[in-house]
């Protein structure tokens, strides 16, 4: 107990130092129309480049920030960070695509945090419709506090995708009362769809009532070809995983670009999908 005390206090105080010695990276993994295979967009995935441990993966880190309020700071300087690099894309000539950054809960009650992305937007001169916020279902169980919020983001022209569908308890709520655009199929199904009968089910369904509520739909963690496979035959958009890409720095993502076609091309079925 002692021992989890002291560590917590230490890494806040070197989460602290990372902030202000720029140890933090975004990395970028592609979100993929799975009919063309052109990419659509990125989900910014934050790194932490600790100067004796090496790389340190989110989940070792962000439940501390979340815990100490350090997630403000932080979840400020990703949304700024991708805002720029969205930026420097589209002055490369790169057409433009969606940039996705995930929330903490804890932001929601940031009160200032509409304005802070607005004013993001403005200082970066980013389009708000090529910003996308992701949201887990746990972060909106508190419907009278949140709902405002994703309406006021979804006013300004912000995206608002569901992170980890299926996961959670009341999905089919959420997706009633709350201005989504767009649900991201957790990957635990997506990795299960093509081994068991019933996660398939699932998956289609889940497919088909996207497509009937007129909300975009996402398959995360495609591994494999046969899961490709599976998700273009049930009529799936869009596909985020290992199989295109892993999350990659900026400058090795740009470079991958047009090999990402080529995945669609040499394992998946040629087929008009994308809309
Ligand atoms: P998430 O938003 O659901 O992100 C997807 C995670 O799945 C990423 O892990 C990604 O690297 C991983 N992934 C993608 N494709 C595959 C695949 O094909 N197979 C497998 N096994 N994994 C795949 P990562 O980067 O470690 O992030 C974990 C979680 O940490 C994220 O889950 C998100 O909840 C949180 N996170 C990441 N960056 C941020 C951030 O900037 N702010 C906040 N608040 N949370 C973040
Ligand atoms: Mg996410
Ligand atoms: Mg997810
Ligand atoms: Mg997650």
């Amino acid at each position: 107990m002692n021992n989890k005390a002291s560590y917590k206090v230490e890494l806040e105080k070197q989460l602290k130092t990372a902030l202000q010695e720029n140890e933090f990276k975004l990395f970028y993994q592609p979100k993929v129309d799975l009919g063309t295979g052109k990419i659509k967009g990125v989900e910014a995935l934050i790194r932490w480049f600790h100067k004796e441990k090496g790389i340190i993966h989110p989940i070792d880190f962000i439940p501390i920030a979340e815990e100490t309020d350090l997630i403000l700071p932080i979840g400020e300087w990703v949304i700024r960070t991708a805002c720029e690099q969205i930026k420097a894309w589209q002055e490369a000539g790169i057409p433009s695509m969606i940039m996705a950054v995930n929330l903490s809960a804890r932001q929601l009650y940031q009160p200032n945090l509409v304005e802070n992305i607005r004013k993001i937007l403005m200082d970066t001169q980013i389009d708000p419709k090529h910003l996308e916020i992701e949201l887990t279902e746990s972060m909106m169980m508190d419907v009278d506090h949140v709902l405002p919020i994703l309406q006021q983001l979804k006013q300004i022209g912000i995206k608002i995708s569901l992170d980890d569908f299926g996961k959670g308890y009341s999905s089919l709520y959420f997706l009633k009362e709350f201005p989504i655009d767009k649900i991201k199929i957790d990957r635990s199904f997506v990795q299960k769809c093509t081994k068991d009968a019933k996660n398939a089910t699932i998956v289609k369904t889940i497919i088909a009532m996207t497509h009937q509520l007129n909300i975009e739909v996402i398959a995360e963690g495609i591994e494999t070809k046969e899961q490709l496979i599976f998700l273009q035959q049930n009529l799936c958009n869009r596909g985020q995983g290992f199989l295109f890409s892993k999350p990659l720095p900026p400058e090795e993502l740009v470079e991958i670009f047009h090999e990402i076609e080529q995945v669609i091309k040499r394992e998946g079925i040629e087929r008009e999908i994308s809309n």
